[in-house]
């Protein structure tokens, strides 16, 4: 399988201090590299957005951030400030070092992609997470070989008491942030989630943004 050769002109100098912000527009994706020990810091610009973030080993990409490799190391579903996210090879990938929203995150469910949209009932092809993971690494230079389970912030979809997981409208706030520090180096693909189905997004997929510093 191919691994990635081309990386990214995103900042590379693990001392910069000048991040440049990028957005992240509504209902699409964009990957960079970032070496480690440089830091990502992810916007709710408009407080109502999820964000599927998925962090891939820049050098080998069948080794990523991995959702059911996580909640083992973590024993938890919640990832929180100061904890590290694992790969499939149960290395550690990234840790979380700042999150306005105390842990008001998804690592259960799958990302959208066109069949959920169709059991939706759209008719016509609707934008999803899938599609906007693969384009966005593509455009970005890297060939990864599977779609990870993504890490959903500021989903807002608990297991409830009764086991139930219900799409439950945002609870996080304009400018909510997280930042994770990259403990290998890798490559971060996010996406402003298109979902308007389901109230997850607030019915309104919006931008958000994202800095690597
Ligand atoms: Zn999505």
């Amino acid at each position: 399988m191919a691994v990635q050769k081309k990386r990214t002109t995103a900042k590379r100098s693990g001392s910069s201090k000048s991040a440049v912000p990028v957005t992240i527009p509504a209902r699409k994706a964009k990957a960079a590299f970032v070496k480690k020990g440089q830091h990502i810091r992810v916007v709710n610009t408009h407080g109502t957005q999820v964000v599927d973030c998925w962090a891939l080993n820049a050098d080998n990409m069948t080794e990523f951030m991995s959702m059911e490799h996580c909640r083992v190391f973590l024993e938890s579903i919640i990832p929180r400030k100061g904890d590290v996210m694992v790969t499939n090879r149960r290395r550690p990938i990234i840790k979380i070092t700042e999150d306005s929203a105390s842990g008001t995150h998804d690592t259960l469910l799958a990302a959208c992609d066109r069949y959920r949209y169709e059991l939706l009932g759209c008719k016509d092809y609707h934008a999803n997470c899938t599609d906007n993971f693969w384009e966005a690494m593509v455009m970005a230079g890297y060939k990864p070989v599977e779609l990870p389970s993504p890490f959903n912030l500021w989903q807002n979809t608990p297991v409830e008491v009764d086991g139930t997981i219900k799409p439950n409208a945002p609870v996080t706030r304009k400018g909510d942030f997280i930042v994770m520090r990259a403990m290998m180096n890798l490559v971060i693909c996010l996406s402003a989630c298109p979902q308007d189905i389901t109230a997850i997004c607030g019915n309104k997929p919006r931008s958000a943004q994202f800095e690597i510093f």
